[in-house]
């Protein structure tokens, strides 16, 4: 390789090991940064704790009077821990968590100083927020927004090395009340499932309903790679993902070589961000057993959505953080390296409460699996209606790499529900229930639905939506995205789903039908009305993406730019609207700040590829040419002849790459579009495929130039050498 690379691979090889920790027993560890309800009970007076614990546990309105109680107690827990700062801590629109620091110090009169945190400062907080994307919902002269403690995720403590900080999760609105973050909307879909799922119960006869919840459990996928390689790769440093390399000759075949033998380093690496995901109470494993090298996967247990989506955030960022102190890089992106398998986020996902359980779990009774059967028919009903709406929710630049690419789910949203309950579900649409407790054909009733067989062992690993006997499994989230999106979406179409079979059954049972059969008939409304979502076959397969359009009239929306204009739909607008989640101006913004986020990545990534492609690709194939030449007149005068094929093609290749360089630059440059919309396109249609074009010379002279010329770590090194 060049200098610059040998100089990497050699800092690699003698890098001194970062000492391994012994680990500390897990109950010592366990949240000990986290303010949790028990540390609350010891330091709260009985009745501040009540109170607290109503409000995170049953969803009651927080009492404003008791804050500054809290927040003396919240305040002597974390200077005990060393903390000299606190954060709100709250989630803009970028996948990013933002925080505003303060001191607990304050200067009194007489000039000496005290500690201090009053309840009002732990309840709101006003961060400067014009430097937080807002789709136009602030104009600049009123540009404040608060922050506004969220009493149901706990507050913990971060340390970095620049100290101890007491975080304290919040939402971010505008001084209007409009939602200027991610969480907000989580909040309010929440709510609104709550509320539709409490309606359905009653309806079916329960008293006594706790607050339904969802959970959430996220598996993340990530890439490791060494910073001294990064370095040297603009692509890789600014946009997270290489814009120029070819596979190794080892790509992922090499994989049987590969498990089992996790570098030492990235153990110890694990390790330490599992420590620290412990002291913050996240219950994350980690797992060896990703498809591509220097691949890796973390995932958390399971936790209520509000929860897990800022542990997920938390996660994110531990990821990267102690990445960085163990000279890696850990890449978040969805498709860092070409021809090699992207890195997604499982977003697993249920619904349930105290009372009934996983509403989402098929029981052992008839009589529970009637009520699973609505709940899992909602869903259904809802990704049918609003699977434009799941694919807009994970559109982005990077995203699109992944999704229809043959290793990630398809851009057509489909539901997987394995072979048993697709077939309970086709029994109820032809109106004969068999195979049940007794054999034979039964009467359509409820006592005939066969107890389900619980772990539904059949997996379809090419659903993007897929029910794994007791939760959905979105697996088209993008491994760099915030949950929050996904599981707002889902909340939300839940609770659209839930009220229309809900107003079904009472419409059914006003006309005199009994609850049994009004509950048949609605799932079977369901089924005939929404079944075409259903799909348990091969998805990356070309007659699917042919059937899902033409015959069950499914979306295909391929790129984000096709994917983001959902949210200006006016159904999409109307379903926010109406459960109370996203007022159409909070929503017009976010469709604003994520289509500028898309055009914007692939500007970068344009600029990226010509640079890189003048300053560093350019100048070595002229370099080898030179030699070349040299080398060719050389011998000639000894007269021997080398021939001068290699240099007619290399010379061919560069000036191909040349020209596409030309025509990307100047594409670059166009002006003018009618509305952003017409850009994205743009993007999508001319600026990335001219990218791809450039990139195909250049990769081919990857193959032909002398490798100690080439300026780019290669894939071989950024995926092999740890
Ligand atoms: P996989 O086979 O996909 O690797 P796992 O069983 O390891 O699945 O679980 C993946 C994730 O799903 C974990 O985060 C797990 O906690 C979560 N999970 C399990 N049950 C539920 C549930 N009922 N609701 C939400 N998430 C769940
Ligand atoms: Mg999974």
């Amino acid at each position: 390789g060049n200098a610059a690379r040998v100089q990497a691979v050699q800092n690699i090889v003698n890098r001194q090991a970062m000492p391994g920790k012994t680990p500390e027993s897990l109950s010592s560890l366990w949240a000990s940064d986290v303010f949790t309800l028990s540390k609350m009970k010891e330091s709260l007076p009985k009745e501040v704790f009540k109170s607290v614990k109503k409000t995170v546990e049953a969803g009651a309105e927080l009492d404003v009077s008791i804050a500054d109680v809290v927040a003396l107690a919240m305040k002597d827990w974390a200077i005990s821990k060393g903390a000299l700062y606190y954060a709100h801590v709250f989630y803009p629109l970028t996948n990013l968590t933002a925080e505003k620091h303060d001191s607990f110090i304050s200067v009194q009169s007489d000039g000496s100083v005290i500690s201090e945190f009053s309840g009002k400062v732990l309840v709101q907080g006003e961060p400067d927020g014009s430097s937080f994307p807002n789709g136009g919902i602030r104009s600049t002269f009123e540009a404040r927004g608060y922050t506004a403690w969220d009493v149901t995720s706990p507050a913990f403590i971060m340390t970095t090395d620049n100290g101890a900080t007491l975080c304290i999760p919040t939402v971010f609105v505008s001084w209007t009340g409009e939602a200027l973050d991610k969480k907000t909307p989580l909040l309010r879909a929440n709510a609104a499932m709550n509320k539709a799922a409490q309606r359905l119960l009653s309806i079916l006869g329960h008293i006594d309903i706790a607050p339904v919840n969802s959970s959430c459990g996220a598996e993340q996928e990530y890439f490791l790679v060494d910073t001294n390689f990064v370095s040297l790769r603009p692509d890789l440093l600014l946009s997270g993902r290489t814009l120029f390399g070819v596979a190794a000759a080892k790509g992922q075949q090499f994989d049987d070589h590969y498990f089992g033998a996790i570098p030492e380093r990235v153990q110890v690496y694990m390790q330490d961000v599992e420590e620290q995901l412990y002291r913050l109470g996240i219950p994350a494993k980690t797992r060896h057993n990703e498809v591509a090298p220097g691949q890796f996967e973390i995932a958390p247990f399971f936790e209520a959505a509000n929860v897990a989506t800022d542990h997920q955030q938390l996660l994110m960022t531990i990821l990267k953080h102690t990445a960085k102190k163990h000279g890696l890089v850990c890449l978040l992106h969805e498709k860092p390296f070409k021809g090699i398998n992207g890195s997604g986020k499982h977003v697993n996902w249920s619904v349930g409460n105290s009372t009934q359980g996983n509403l989402l779990d098929p029981g052992s009774t008839p009589h529970s699996n009637t009520q699973f059967l609505l709940f899992c028919g909602a869903v259904i009903r809802g990704v049918h209606l609003y699977g434009p709406l799941l694919r807009a929710v994970i559109a982005s630049a990077s995203n699109d790499h992944r999704l229809g690419a043959n290793e990630a789910p398809p851009a057509i949203i489909s539901v997987y529900l394995g072979t048993q309950i697709d077939n309970v579900f086709e029994q109820i649409s032809n109106g004969e229930i068999t195979g049940s407790l007794n054999a034979g054909v039964m009467d359509l009733g409820i006592n005939t639905l066969p107890v389900f067989n619980k772990d539904a062992g059949d997996r379809n690993r090419t659903s993007p939506f897929a029910f794994t006997g007791n939760r959905f499994e979105f697996r088209a989230v993008g491994s760099g995205q915030s949950v929050a999106g996904p599981l707002v979406a889902m909340n939300t179409m839940l609770a659209d789903s839930l009220n229309w079979v809900a107003d079904t059954l009472g419409d059914k049972m006003a006309q005199g039908t009994d609850l049994d059969t009004a509950i048949l008939k609605t799932l079977k409304e369901i089924i005939d009305q929404h079944g075409a979502v259903v799909f348990g076959g091969n998805g990356y397969s070309a007659e699917w993406h042919k059937m899902a359009v033409e015959e069950r009239g499914l979306a295909n929306l391929k790129t984000a730019a096709d994917a983001l204009p959902v949210l200006c739909e006016s159904y999409i607008e109307k379903l926010f609207h109406e459960l109370g989640v996203l007022s159409p101006v909070e929503l017009a913004s976010r469709f604003e700040i994520y289509a500028e986020q898309y055009i914007l990545a692939i500007e970068v990534e344009a600029k990226l590829v010509v640079s890189m492609a003048k300053t560093g690709i350019f100048p070595a194939a002229a370099k080898y040419l030179a030699h070349l030449s040299s080398t060719l007149s050389g011998l000639k005068s000894y007269g021997i002849e080398l021939g001068n094929e290699p240099m007619a093609r290399i010379a061919e290749l560069l000036t191909a790459m040349m020209a596409a360089v030309v025509k990307l630059s100047t594409a670059l440059s166009q002006h003018g579009f009618s509305d952003i919309e017409e850009q994205m396109q743009f993007c999508a249609k001319t600026i990335r495929p001219l990218m791809d074009e450039v990139r195909q010379y250049a990769d081919t002279l990857e193959g032909e130039i002398a490798d100690e010329l080439w300026p780019y770590p290669t894939y071989q090194e950024m995926l092999f050498i740890k």
